[in-house]
């Protein structure tokens, strides 16, 4: 069997037009449109390569894109001063603190001063707390990502058996609690989980977000099963010469697409629905802060 092909780049893609959509009836009703500032410390080209798709694609939405680029030198107080002066600063919608800070910058501290109105990486206490207690509020980006993949292939989630493997602030533990909204009966296994192959192959759905290249055979994945694979992992690739490398993700995606009934590639699943989910929260912290109703 060979397992469909859950096509992330293209359903990013539709996820930004009615992002798009909804932003030029926003400023049709209110003038101004939504303002994402990005805050950019230290020179990791992976980082500067990701923050520049970030406004590229935010600037195609209609959403104003800012940067803010500090040296890996700032000092703790110095970020977050200028981090506290974009929560005060009413032109601002959404602010994203680029993660990982430089060593010896505390991030904590630094997302401890985003207005949790303009939290549009859901990372502050009080998104972590609305997403616990159910209650509305943006939600972290990947694990979004993910859900909406796993809804636009399957449609209604409501009992399928959720398995994540990895139980980060980030990915693990939001996307768990994302799936439980939808009704998903989730199982969350770690590096400490007994016998992790039969727990994965007791998944209806399979989110592995680990960072372990390939770690998921096809024998860990019930036949049928939806695969979700959060993992971006670069290894070595010799065939294209000395020191080249590509991206494969925590599952074994030849041997799984034998098995699986869908499946995320890697690159092009999970990582373009990241953006758009960031542009989502964007626009839906902007028309909280208006006071609008998007229906
Ligand atoms: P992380 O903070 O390092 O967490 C990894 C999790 O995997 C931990 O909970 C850890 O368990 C678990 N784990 C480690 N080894 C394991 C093993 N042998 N068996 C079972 N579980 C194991 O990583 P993260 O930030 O969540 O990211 C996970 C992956 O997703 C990475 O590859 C990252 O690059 C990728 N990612 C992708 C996107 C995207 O946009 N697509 C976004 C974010 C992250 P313990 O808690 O027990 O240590």
């Amino acid at each position: 069997m060979g397992a469909r092909i859950i096509d992330g780049k293209t359903i990013a893609e539709a996820v930004d037009q009615e992002v798009a959509h909804d932003v030029g009836r926003l400023v049709q009703a209110y003038g101004m449109p939504p303002c994402l500032c990005v805050v950019l410390v230290g020179d990791d080209p992976a980082s500067q390569v990701y923050v520049r798709n970030k406004g590229r694609r935010t600037q195609a939405t209609g959403m104003i894109s800012r940067e803010i680029k500090l040296p890996a030198s700032v000092s703790q107080a110095e970020l977050e001063s200028q981090v506290r002066a974009l929560s005060a600063d009413p032109d601002v919608d959404g602010i994203l603190v680029q993660l990982p800070l430089p060593a010896g910058l505390n991030s904590d501290a630094v997302i401890a001063c985003i207005d949790p109105a303009k939290d549009v990486d859901g990372l502050t206490e009080v998104s972590a707390g609305r997403l616990v207690l159910g209650r509305p509020g943006l939600r972290p980006c990947t694990p979004t990502g993910c859900v909406i993949l796993a809804k636009r292939t399957l449609g209604d989630l409501t009992g399928a058996h959720v398995v994540v493997v990895g139980r980060s602030i980030l990915v693990g533990k939001p996307a768990g609690l994302l799936f439980l909204a939808e009704d998903c009966t989730v199982t969350l296994a770690h590096s400490r989980t007994r016998d992790l192959a039969s727990v994965c192959r007791s998944a209806d759905i399979l989110v592995p977000a680990v960072g372990r290249p390939e770690m998921i055979k096809a024998a860990w994945i019930r036949p049928g099963a939806t695969v979700i694979d959060v993992g971006i992992n670069r290894v070595d690739n010799p065939a294209k010469g000395q020191g080249a490398t590509r991206l494969v993700g925590d599952v074994a995606y030849a041997e799984a697409s034998e098995v699986a009934s869908a499946i995320t590639p890697v690159p092009g699943g999970v990582g373009p629905m990241t953006i758009a989910c960031l542009l989502q929260n964007t626009l839906q912290a902007a028309c909280a802060r208006r006071g609008w109703d998007l229906g």
